[in-house]
């Protein structure tokens, strides 16, 4: 049996380039770099409870206006919980969709969520044209 000729084949095998990851696959990667950091900090934040501001880009932090301030504090420290939870089980989500190779999917149409987005907001489920509908539906209903 000839061993020389196998090992050639290999390294010419054509389609499958070894070394080198596609852009794409080298964006997800960062991106799950990304999500794991996050959900290793939020882990460590979660039992410090409120420690310095949860995250950059909080998005719809309601207008706590004239509540009164006792009950809104302890409002407010239930629902930074809460959120937080409802945070890590999104990154969570966004990891199983790389895993599964949904991930930057538009839940809403279909369409591919720009990279831009998906590295500023990695949870995201929604492009940007379908988010910024939903945020105007949202505010039509308050
Ligand atoms: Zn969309």
């Amino acid at each position: 049996m000839p061993k020389g000729s196998k090992t050639k084949d290999e390294t010419k095998k054509p389609g499958k380039p070894a070394a080198a990851l596609s852009e794409k696959e080298r964006e997800l990667a960062e991106i799950r770099h990304e999500l794991e950091q996050q959900r290793k900090t939020l882990l460590n934040d979660a039992g410090v409870m409120i420690g310095q501001g949860l995250m950059a880009g909080n998005e719809n932090l309601p207008d706590l206006g004239d509540q009164a301030t006792a009950v809104t504090d302890q409002n407010f420290m239930l629902r930074l919980k809460e959120r937080e939870q409802k945070l890590l089980k999104k990154i969570d989500e966004a990891l199983d969709r790389i895993t599964m190779g949904t991930f930057g999917v538009c839940e809403s149409c279909g369409g591919e969520i720009s990279f831009k987005r998906l590295k500023a907001r990695p949870v995201t489920t929604l492009c940007i044209e379908c988010k910024t509908k939903q945020e105007e539906d949202e505010k039509v209903r308050q």
